[in-house]
């Protein structure tokens, strides 16, 4: 117990001992507010815009059910992109206490710490099941909120995307060759996979990636998949539609500033925990719903691709690079590469006789 903690309950103890009823959890702010049927109101920020599809509604949704589970004492308010502040300064504000929580994307933070990278997922690596279950059971939680302490943050899985769509390219790609001196919208790892396969990945605001593909500053952008990216009318420019390698479980998060989180009620923790295990099944089920709807729905220009075969392997030496490069330069990344690998290797060899003989026999059918 803190110091401060310890001196706030030896006063209340002392003054409930004198009636003769001592509550200890009582030292909680928040819980006597909760008690005397005050609201506890919380500012969370987005990276995106009002009412986003799948991403934005999972929030307000998230928000909506927080306020029903806690009769109305729990007040989550959402505040888009750029309202409260700019889209890629929730990590900041929340850290500064300027904003209680937001809902975000954990690659932005890379420049933070390279490791929060794999906490938002591996190229060719775990799905978001399985990228979940690390968190939960394989140790990554607890990495995660040990980096994240650091900067006065917790944070919980906002959802995720399922696998995402390799990308919408203006010409096709017939062998490895054909991506040399390509100019493509790709972040993360991913991004830095494609530059040792000689693509130039470029970093563009979403508003602008659009307009930069159909005048051809770039040649190939990744987005999401079916979905979301139909939205954004890649395909009109770009009928190339490659299967994805890349981001084959991208976790969302979503993080409280750790003070405000400890001085929440137990009550209001548990719901937001719950409100958020909700979130993130509902997300990945409306993304494979929606995701598969769209699909059916593209005009007959849009081709359907894989890599060549030669992309995949030259793709998994590049990574291996990669993460040798980033974990000789940050002892963190290390550190959490090593958890996620060790779950990995404890996964693998269950899913193959499972959930991937399975998918094999279910495609003879
Ligand atoms: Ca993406």
């Amino acid at each position: 117990m803190k110091r401060r903690d310890f001196l706030t309950a030896t006063a209340v103890g002392a003054a409930v001992s004198l009636t003769g009823c001592h509550r200890p959890e009582e030292k909680n702010d928040d819980t006597k507010r909760r008690r005397r049927g005050k609201k506890t109101t919380l500012k969370l920020a987005t990276s995106w815009p009002a009412h986003f599809p799948i991403m934005g509604t999972a929030v307000d949704r998230f928000a909506a059910r927080c306020a029903e589970m806690s009769g109305g004492t729990l007040e989550i308010k959402v505040y888009p992109k750029n309202i409260l502040v700019p889209a890629m300064q929730v990590f900041d504000a929340c850290s500064a206490a300027q904003i209680d929580a937001f809902h975000s994307g954990v690659y932005y933070w890379k420049g933070k710490n390279p490791a929060f990278s794999i906490f938002g997922g591996m190229p060719l690596g775990l799905l978001s099941e399985e990228m979940i279950t690390w968190f939960k059971f394989g140790g990554g939680y607890d990495l995660w909120r040990e980096l994240y302490a650091k900067f006065n943050l917790y944070p919980l899985i906002g959802g995720t995307t399922g696998p995402q769509m390799g990308g919408w390219f203006k010409k096709e790609i017939r062998t490895l060759n054909d991506l040399k001196g390509l100019k493509m919208r790709i972040p993360g790892l991913g991004g830095e996979v494609m530059k040792k396969l000689g693509v130039n990945p470029v970093l563009l605001p979403p508003g602008e990636i659009y307009t930069a593909l159909e005048r051809g500053t770039i040649d190939a952008t990744e987005w999401v998949g079916p979905a979301l990216d139909k939205m954004m009318g890649f395909y009109k420019v770009a009928p190339y539609y490659y299967t994805g390698w890349h981001e084959p479980g991208s976790i969302l998060e979503l993080t409280f500033n750790k003070a405000r989180w400890e001085k929440l009620s137990a009550e209001h923790r548990a719901i937001i925990e719950a409100a958020a295990e909700e979130m993130t099944a509902t997300m990945l089920q409306e993304f494979r719903y929606r995701n598969a709807r769209t699909l059916a729905t593209f005009p007959k220009n849009v081709q359907i691709k894989n890599f060549p075969d030669d992309f995949y392997p030259a793709a998994q030496t590049a990574l291996a690079e990669v993460l040798e490069e980033q974990s000789a330069h940050s002892k963190d990344f290390a550190k959490v590469l090593d958890s996620y690998r060790a779950f990995y290797a404890l996964n693998k060899p269950y899913d193959d006789i499972s959930t991937k003989r399975l998918l094999q026999i279910r495609s003879m059918t």
